[in-house]
């Protein structure tokens, strides 16, 4: 087995280390579109930490990370979600909410509209300022 795989397998033990603490954070729906009932996966908002960091962790359903993660597969409707999470208490999620955000306003006008309403702390615009999303 390849050095590789190990440090994955113990990232994901690391990460699995906060899976109830992320239940109970998010009450088991999708930290970005509310969804319930479905499965939900740990999403870490980069840059990821070397070390597994539940600062760094969100709980999403597969739809909003598959769309994440394939901008070919995104439906523009889905991601109006965001005009709740944006105002996310847990900043790794207001984050990645603002990061989509930021990638829907190329196209969208509401997403536009939704951004000049927003106002980050310093801190969440430096953040921001290292998240690239694909
Ligand atoms: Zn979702």
């Amino acid at each position: 087995m390849s050095k590789g795989h190990d440090r994955h397998h113990e990232r994901h033990h690391g990460l699995s280390l906060y899976g109830k603490d992320l239940v109970r954070r998010c009450s088991s729906h999708c930290e970005l579109c509310d969804a319930h009932g479905v499965k939900l996966s740990i999403y870490e908002v980069p840059p990821i930490p070397i070390e597994p960091d539940l600062a760094h962790c969100t709980m999403i359903c597969d739809l909003c990370l598959q769309q994440i993660e394939k901008p070919k597969l995104r439906d523009n409707n889905h991601w109006r979600c965001l005009n709740y999470s944006i105002w996310s208490e847990v900043p790794a999620v207001k984050v990645l909410a603002v990061a989509m955000l930021n990638k829907l306003a190329a196209e969208e006008r509401w997403a536009v509209e939704l951004q000049e309403q927003l106002y980050l702390e310093n801190d969440t615009l430096e953040w921001l300022a290292k998240v690239e999303l694909p």
